[in-house]
């Protein structure tokens, strides 16, 4: 598996609990090269323009509300198999079912409130990294 990217948030909760750093750490402690990151505070609009996708689920209205309740932290992963190892550090979506040690078991309270993003595959990553970043963002 060669060098890929992927596209990952550090979600309000998170950030509005002080749990920036330690996760900034544990993405680095785990060999990741964080290639762009910036702070932003998500608009309405911009937080169901990014989960377009989920834009028919039941939950969507309160997947906005939570992921504009607050500022977030957006970066540009690098590693081998990138996509696939920042979702296990993550965890599973659900923090109750994720794995000790995980950064959503850690960090995360509940299924809406999960402390982190990652893209699932090379086209969301694309998609995502794109929404956020422009190439001049990467280095
Ligand atoms: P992910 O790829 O692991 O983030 O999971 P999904 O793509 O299935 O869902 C995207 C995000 O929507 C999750 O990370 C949660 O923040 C949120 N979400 C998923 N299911 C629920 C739910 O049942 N209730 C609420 N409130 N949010 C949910």
């Amino acid at each position: 598996m060669s060098l890929q990217s992927t596209f990952a948030i550090i979600k309000p909760d998170a950030v509005s609990d002080g749990n920036t750093g330690k996760i900034i750490a544990a993405i680095e402690e785990n060999g990741f090269r964080i290639a762009a990151m910036k702070k932003i505070h998500l608009s309405q609009a911009q937080a169901g323009g990014f989960y377009a996708v989920h834009k028919e689920r039941p939950f969507f209205g309160e997947l906005v509300e939570f992921m504009t309740e607050g500022p977030v932290v957006c970066m540009i992963l690098e590693k081998e198999d990138a996509i696939k190892a920042w979702r296990d550090l993550m965890g599973a979506t659900n923090p109750e079912q994720a794995a000790e040690g995980t950064l959503r078991k850690l960090y995360g309270a509940n299924i809406g409130r999960n402390a982190t993003h990652g893209s699932d595959a090379e086209d969301t990553a694309a998609f995502e990294t794109a929404f956020f970043f422009s190439n001049l963002e990467h280095c």
